[in-house]
């Protein structure tokens, strides 16, 4: 059985996926706060578990690096990439003779800060579908990126200080390194800041970057996470144009944004890419969870056996999902995408 709540658990393997309630051992996928929780020990890469610690400094760990296997319990593991944010991991667990996966939250395309995501052959897939509609699907990579240093051009052009919005760590160090690399001085909030030391630490150059200071930043260009703006440092700023990152924002700027302009560079995958991904795995049977229920009717009209798992409800690696009511949703906003 697998069983959908607070996090991921599987019948026999004996600590949980990503859970957000403490335990005292859980596999951590990545360190966005939507898969994390003051656990007393965690399975992770070891930048995840560098992360983690920003936030939970006491946290024990079992670092395992990507592509590396280990035997935890009863069970043997492996991670690998899983193309989110620096670190992200897949994890692989072989149990009774299958081969289980679980994404975590992962993108297809490349990155300048991020190792490319591996696509594994395996039994069952439990996997995120946060842009599990047609209607969302990305432009190419350098598109997005013309679209970025066109709005801080234009912006710059027109007497403006350009501000990017995106979540602190991982979009904000993408944005960082494209920033730099074009030749544009940052200046960063200081949650951005701490994360893009650890990302250096990790091995990754960013051009010139600062700490956001309101006295000195106008000629600069701004990274911030999309919350802070209500700051008061941030508030001191005068002629800024704010521009967000964010895959909800193919074809429009959506209103909760309240940014000037938005560009659809994400950390997840897209429509395409996540049935690419299905196409690859080649599983016997899919769960998907997070993001839009139908997601799970696209694959099937496809040929996959797969089922959508919400909050709280389980299914069987081989038969039909127990507890599962389908429900519509409408909106499943997720910010860190
Ligand atoms: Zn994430």
């Amino acid at each position: 059985m697998i069983h959908f709540n607070s996090g991921i658990e599987i019948e026999g393997v004996g600590f949980p996926l990503d859970s957000t309630r403490r335990h005292d051992f859980a596999f951590v996928s990545h360190a966005h706060s939507d898969h994390i929780a003051s656990h007393k020990k965690i399975i992770a890469t070891p930048e995840t578990v560098l992360f983690f610690r920003k936030r939970y400094k006491r946290v024990l760990s079992h670092a395992v690096p990507l592509g590396h296997k280990t035997r935890i319990g009863n069970v043997d593991i492996e991670l690998f990439s899983s193309g989110h944010i620096l670190g992200a991991a897949q994890i692989m667990i072989h149990r009774q003779g299958a081969k289980i996966v679980y994404t975590g939250d992962f993108k297809l395309r490349p990155s300048a800060t991020v190792h490319p995501i591996e696509i594994r052959k395996c039994d069952y897939l439990i996997m995120e579908s946060t842009y599990g509609r047609p209607e969302y699907v990305f432009p190419d990579r350098d598109t997005s990126i013309e679209l970025l240093l066109g709005f801080i051009k234009s912006a710059r052009v027109s007497g403006y200080t350009p501000m990017i919005l995106g979540y602190s760590l991982g979009k904000a160090q993408e944005a960082l390194k494209i920033i730099g690399d074009a030749g544009y001085p940052a200046a960063v909030h200081q949650s951005v800041y701490e994360m893009a030391v650890l990302y250096q630490k990790c091995g990754v150059k960013f051009g010139e970057f600062e700490r956001l200071d309101p006295q000195t930043c106008s000629d600069k260009v701004i990274i911030a996470p999309p919350m802070s703006r209500t700051n008061s440092e941030l508030r001191q700023l005068r002629r800024v144009r704010s521009c967000m990152l964010t895959g909800w924002g193919v074809g429009k700027i959506p209103r909760w944004s309240g940014a000037d302009a938005v560009v659809p560079l994400s950390d997840h995958a897209d429509f395409n890419d996540l049935v690419s991904y299905v196409e690859r795995a080649e599983p016997k049977r899919v769960f998907t969870i997070h993001g839009f229920e139908e997601f799970a009717e696209h694959l099937r009209k496809r040929g996959f056996d797969a089922v959508y798992l919400g909050k709280g409800e389980s299914a069987s690696l081989s038969a039909p999902p127990t507890h599962f009511s389908p429900r519509k949703r409408t909106s499943n906003i997720d910010l860190f995408e």
